[in-house]
């Protein structure tokens, strides 16, 4: 009957190492600075710098985590990362999408020369930008006005538009750029580019205000007339224009491809909101173990038990489905269902929904700065927008499941 099936959901010896490691930072060094720099809203670079010194920010740490094949490794260092605090994991994490666009999108080339630029080093760390969203194009990404024009003389791009809501934008070393290089094939016609240290051109507006994630800096960025060598083209000019080739004779069947990625970046998305979930349970559990009323433990009463009950269910269902979606991507199963989606839909919704019951469960201590499930209560509210907001995930579940354009 062909060989037994396995199926485990035990941690190996490795991913269990690494989460006790990225644990003990967050609990040792994030937790304990996390205040500070929300309140500050400054980027927390004292400890970025701690974590390139113990290799915990640095590209050799990405391998890593994505080089194991249970696709596990990265939701299990996130969910410590952001643990720890959301502000602080997004400031150590926001470097990631650009060399992830590097690393995705890039020649071998690319990669060794700017991935290293990306994080800097231990002793001078540095921050990299991934902006793809406009002011007139978020959820609608083929909106784009951002134009990418070349010029075969010179073998230059010339880029210009505006980028809104990049995280590390204006101080990153490294920014990667979208821009439209033939706007009648919507998102197809799109390509990233690598803008490299101190070009001219790109500017990014001041640290833009923010509910939550404060110690992550997010700005506006300039495009005005920002001259790159072909050699800033993400997978150079050939593939670009073979792609092209492709998007304007076929039928436009396949979003399928960009749309992959987009699932395959989701569950480490989730898993960071997983990790803000968790240690706003974490925090109300001892708090209601503590809190005397009406002469008795606040836990005893079955209102906020049962709460907490729920809090913890919703956090491990979370959990599964980025595991599950995690592990998928790694394997290359196909998404039938949305299967991305769906694991960043469910866990930013419940971050959104335990961190609002931890503020509840600790009354008005709940809404006062000097506990963290107020911050942690900010933070989450990101996770149901940001990387696809709740409702585009719906879009793409739906859409999977039944084949439909559904609007
Ligand atoms: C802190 C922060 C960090 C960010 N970092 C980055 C970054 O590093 N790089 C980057 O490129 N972007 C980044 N973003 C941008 C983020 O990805 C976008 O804000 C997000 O995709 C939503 O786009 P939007 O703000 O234009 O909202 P809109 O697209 O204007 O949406 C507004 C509302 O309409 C709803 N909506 C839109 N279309 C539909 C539809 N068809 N059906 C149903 N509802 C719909 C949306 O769900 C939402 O509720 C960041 C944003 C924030 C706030």
């Amino acid at each position: 009957m062909g060989t037994a099936v396995e199926f485990w959901l035990d941690l190996n010896e490795e991913q269990s190492d690494l989460r006790d490691w990225v644990h003990g930072f967050a609990e040792q060094v994030i937790r304990p600075a996390a205040a500070e720099w929300d309140e500050r809203e400054e980027t927390p670079w004292p400890v970025l710098q701690e974590a390139a010194k113990i290799g915990l920010y640095g590209f050799e740490f990405l391998i890593n985590t994505w080089s194991d094949n249970s696709g596990l490794s990265l939701p299990i260092a996130n969910e410590e990362l952001f643990w720890g605090d959301g502000g602080i994991g997004m400031a150590i994490s926001g470097t990631s999408l650009a060399v992830a666009a590097i690393y995705g999108s890039g020649t071998p080339e690319q990669l060794v020369e700017w991935v290293p630029q990306c994080f800097g080093d231990a002793d001078e760390p540095k921050v990299a930008a991934f902006c793809s969203t406009e002011p007139e194009a978020g959820s609608d990404v083929a909106a784009m006005r951002s134009r990418a024009v070349y010029h075969e003389a010179t073998d230059e791009w010339v880029l210009s538009g505006q980028k809104a809501y990049a995280t590390n934008g204006g101080i990153a070393n490294v920014h990667v750029v979208t821009a439209s290089v033939d706007p009648s094939l919507g998102s197809r016609g799109q390509a990233a580019f690598v803008v490299p240290p101190g070009t001219k051109g790109l500017v990014g507006t001041k640290k833009l205000k923010k509910l939550g994630l404060r110690a992550s800096h997010t700005a506006d960025v300039f495009l005005d007339d920002v001259r790159l060598p072909g050699s800033c083209l993400l997978g150079g000019k050939e593939a670009l224009d073979e792609r092209l080739d492709r998007a304007r004779n076929a039928a436009p069947k396949n979003k399928n491809a960009a749309m992959r990625t987009f699932e395959l970046s989701r569950p480490a998305v989730g898993a960071q909101a997983i990790g803000i979930a968790r240690g706003a349970y974490e925090y109300a559990l001892e708090y209601a173990k503590n809190r005397v009323a009406f002469g008795r433990p606040i836990i005893e009463n079955q209102a906020i038990a049962f709460a907490l009950a729920d809090m913890k269910m919703e956090i491990d269902a979370a959990r599964l489905l980025v595991w599950r979606a995690a592990w998928m991507g790694r394997n290359e199963k196909p998404f039938t269902a949305g299967e991305g989606s769906m694991s960043k839909l469910k866990a930013g919704e419940v971050a959104v929904a335990v961190t609002e019951k931890a503020v509840q469960i600790l009354g008005g201590a709940g809404y006062l700065r000097e506990h963290p499930v107020e911050r942690m209560f900010r933070d989450a509210k990101i996770y149901t927008i940001f990387e696809g907001t709740s409702e585009i995930q719906r879009l793409v579940i739906s859409r999977a499941i039944s084949g439909m354009q559904i609007r």
